[in-house]
């Protein structure tokens, strides 16, 4: 009998990876799952940019369904070049209008600074091309992120722009004053 506090964490006893668990998750997904005949189009026309933080389930957190939206996750949610790739193809190709940012409390890139970068390149030798866009202030770093979607020259739709903060630990957002 596992002793696991969570079921996910089964795998460790069995000898299965974990990757060998979720391709098995899969399999029961699979036969459950009926085709429902979307395009590739958010329903809801937004775009959703997050933190990739394990206690954030965005589509739970924000009644998102199956199809609803495009999900663009990546360590604290910042805006970097690669989400405005991203968001432009939403917008353009896609036909997304709205973007929503979410950062939330207790994020691993507030312990972080950009030592990390130089300590990283003086392991391996060789600098990063990206910063660690670590951060002090979420609160500042969310309107840093609501300004680089609103300037960047790439994107149709730079007027419903907003930015939260969620809260891990009572599930609620926090709305960012971008001013
Ligand atoms: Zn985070």
């Amino acid at each position: 009998m596992s002793t696991s506090a969570h079921p996910s964490a089964d795998a460790i006893d069995t000898g299965r990876t974990v990757t060998d668990r979720l391709v098995e998750a899969n399999e029961r997904y699979a036969s459950r799952f009926t085709d429902p005949g979307m395009d590739a189009r958010p329903v809801l026309r937004v775009a959703v940019v997050a933190c990739m933080d394990a206690r954030l389930d965005l589509h739970s957190a924000l009644g998102l369904e199956l199809g609803d939206c495009h999900t663009i996750r990546n360590a604290g949610g910042v805006v970097t070049d690669d989400v405005i790739r991203s968001l432009t193809i939403s917008q353009r190709a896609l036909g997304t209008r709205s973007v929503m940012l979410v950062h939330h409390t207790g994020c691993g890139l507030e312990s972080l600074t950009e030592d990390f970068r130089h300590e990283l390149e003086d392991e391996v030798g060789q600098r990063p091309a990206w910063a660690v866009e670590a951060f002090r202030d979420v609160d500042q770093d969310v309107r840093q992120s609501m300004q680089r979607v609103r300037t960047s020259p790439f994107l149709l739709h730079a007027d419903d722009v907003r930015g939260f903060v969620f809260d891990v630990t009572t599930g609620l957002l926090r709305e960012i004053d971008p001013a």
